[in-house]
């Protein structure tokens, strides 16, 4: 049983007031709470187990690796990854999209590449794709969503090419809440030849996930929005790749050996984390993962589908407030614009006075505020600790909105 009140005392902060008012806290999709276990852990990973990893033979170091190389696995199982040493260890999905357009992308592209990734992608999984536009001549094709912001996987399967070298698409929208059917894009992909890289920033939060079935050959995750710390991430990569990839960034940790002319390296994940990694960090994402599958990923995705379905329905009584994005099955992200509101930074600082935290802005996502044509929306997002009772808070706020707005 999805026990929401044990759940919500597992996180101190929700006991927190803002401005006087009990947090609630809608802003899931930029960063998660953290459950005790994880504070915890970090509270140990510091205060009674900490040293450096990999390179020392005492006990604390010996400590060290062992929780933090013991994630690996926790990774490894929460994903569906059949080996731990298809994980690598990054600092989050930045990091980890920004290894993969180095480390395999940059050495197996040329001019006239093509690159498929929809306009709902986050900056994360566009900017280093640029970086290849600029730098080698690849060439981005886009796919759109439809009216109602859903993405269907022959969209994406359309725009391949005999030029396409990779599809590059997230599994949830962090702006509409879309759900992508990967694991059919994939399949598609597959049968062209074509590898996929799913960015499961937001995918993994809301479902659960298993990259064997998805055949993704790229999946990448960051810590800090599943209930983890900040500074924490992995990438799932299929073995073939990884033995296509060339080292990211050289240093401590990623060699075998190292003499005045010549260099050998270790073998994959190792090869491609160099220097210290961020150790405690990590270690609390095992936490989290934990945490996570203690509570049944099913179990989250079924209350957080509840919360979605009963927030539509709760937005389509007011005619004021538009919801970008309606596909079926979306996961509880909201983003939202008001008839006659301002800004959405306004609609920000006036639920903030409520004790109403929700995001304002682009979300990273300015290809896809381009596609909506708006510049800016207020985002409502959901996690596994919040209520039916704070829907109906944020609807309250909504509505004090709109009168002092509208
Ligand atoms: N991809 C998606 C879909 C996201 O929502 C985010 C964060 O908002 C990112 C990538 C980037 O994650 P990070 O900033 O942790 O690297």
């Amino acid at each position: 049983m999805y026990d929401i009140d044990k759940i919500r005392g597992d996180f101190p902060i929700l006991a927190r007031q803002i401005n006087g008012y009990p947090l609630c806290y809608l802003d899931n999709g930029a960063s998660a709470q953290k459950p005790q276990v994880v504070i915890d852990a970090i509270t140990r990973g510091y205060g009674e187990d900490y040293a450096n990893v990999h390179r020392g033979l005492h006990t604390l170091s010996n400590i060290s690796t062992e929780n933090y190389e013991a994630v690996r696995g926790i990774i490894a199982r929460f994903l569906g990854a059949k080996d731990e040493r298809e994980i690598v260890l990054h600092s989050g999905t930045t990091e980890g999209i920004n290894m993969i357009a180095y480390s395999w992308a940059m050495a197996h592209m040329q001019a006239g590449d093509e690159i498929v990734l929809s306009v709902m992608e986050h900056h994360a999984n566009i900017v280093p794709w640029h970086f290849l536009r600029e730098r080698l001549g690849v060439k981005l094709v886009w796919v759109e969503p439809e009216a109602d912001g859903s993405l269907a996987p022959e969209t994406v399967l359309n725009a391949i090419t005999n030029k396409t070298r990779l599809v590059a698409i997230t599994q949830c929208s962090n702006v509409l809440g879309t759900i992508v059917d990967v694991k059919s894009i994939c399949t598609g992909a597959r049968k062209l030849g074509v590898p996929v890289l799913v960015d499961g920033s937001q995918g993994a939060v809301h479902m659960p996930v298993n990259v064997q079935d998805i055949g993704c050959d790229f999946y990448v995750i960051t810590g800090h929005k599943l209930y983890g710390p900040s500074g924490s991430g992995a990438s799932f990569i299929r073995r073939e790749r990884m033995d296509e990839m060339v080292p990211f960034m050289g240093g401590g940790d990623m060699i075998r050996d190292v003499c005045r002319d010549a260099v050998t390296y270790a073998d994959p994940p190792m090869k491609f984390e160099a220097g210290t990694p961020g150790i405690v960090q990590t270690i609390g994402l095992g936490a989290a993962l934990e945490y996570l599958m203690d509570l049944g990923m099913e179990n989250v995705a079924a209350h957080e589908a509840d919360l979605a379905k009963y927030a539509s329905e709760r937005f389509s009584g007011l005619n004021w407030v538009q919801v970008q994005g309606n596909a079926p099955g979306k996961a509880a992200i909201f983003s939202l614009t008001l008839d006659g509101a301002g800004h959405a930074h306004d609609l920000s600082t006036i639920l903030d006075k409520k004790g109403i935290a929700v995001r304002a802005g682009h979300h990273c996502a300015q290809p896809l505020m381009q596609h909506l044509g708006v510049q800016a929306t207020a985002r409502a997002s959901f996690g596994l600790y919040n209520t039916r009772a704070e829907v109906d808070t944020l609807i309250e706020g909504l509505e004090l909105c709109h009168r002092l707005l509208g």
